[in-house]
């Protein structure tokens, strides 16, 4: 990734010792959380909120996620001593969560539902001539059979529960994380190991707030 405008890498640090005040441990996440502009993702309007671990809005009433869960939930895809294979993230919004998995993962797919914030996410990240990611336009909850299985699939936006297509989709050893709703006000992270074709590991970890994951194409 090319580094951003100088100006603004002080502000990189801050942000990634935010988030390991937040709790996050992982090394290489936290390197990568200090790597991405993450106001070149966002509105000039924005840019003075950038380097704040909040989520922000976007446009088309969803959000860029907030850093420190960013960072909690790819650190909980990577098993200890393992490094990121093929990653499916679903909810592309502006591109920024694709952005830091580009610099961990060898390979990234990222599926967003709504057209203007693909093409959005791909005016943002196209200076970047990042060569490890594409960007789908689709239903992120079918998943992407034909680039099926994924050693990991991160969900950016909260169902009611976790997509079938992606429990298949994922890799035997594999993890899955998402937000899933318990009713309407509350969240969980929830992280699914997959033990065999038939056996998966759950795991019910933090109290989180996303955007809901729907079906279909807007
Ligand atoms: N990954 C983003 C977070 C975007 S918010 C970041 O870097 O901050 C979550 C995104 O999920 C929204 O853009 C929303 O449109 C998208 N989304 C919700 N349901 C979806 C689905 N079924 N398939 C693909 N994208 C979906």
């Amino acid at each position: 990734m090319r580094p951003a405008a100088e100006r603004f890498a002080g502000h990189r640090q801050a942000l990634a010792a935010k988030v390991l005040a937040a709790g996050v441990k992982h090394h290489k996440t936290l390197e990568a959380i200090a790597t991405v502009p993450r106001h070149a993702f966002l509105d000039a309007g924005m840019h003075p909120q950038a380097y704040e671990d909040t989520a922000l809005p976007i446009g088309h009433s969803q959000t860029i996620s907030k850093p420190s869960v960013v960072a909690r939930m790819i650190e909980i895809l990577h098993k200890p001593r393992h490094k990121l294979g093929k990653v499916l993230e679903i909810g592309t919004g502006c591109g920024y969560q694709a952005a830091v998995l580009s610099l961990l993962a060898e390979e990234v797919y990222s599926i967003e539902r709504i057209r203007p914030l693909h093409d959005l996410a791909r005016a943002k990240l196209r200076p970047f001539r990042i060569n490890n990611l594409r960007l789908i336009y689709g239903d992120g909850i079918l998943g992407l059979p034909q680039a099926a299985p994924f050693d990991a699939i991160i969900l950016a936006a909260a169902g009611l529960g976790i997509p079938d297509a992606l429990l298949d989709q994922l890799a035997i050893g594999g993890r899955l994380v998402a937000p899933v709703a318990k009713n309407e006000k509350e969240q969980q992270l929830i992280m699914v190991e997959r033990m065999s074709s038939q056996r998966y590991e759950r795991t019910v970890l933090d109290e989180v707030f996303f955007v809901p994951l729907q079906s279909g194409l807007v």
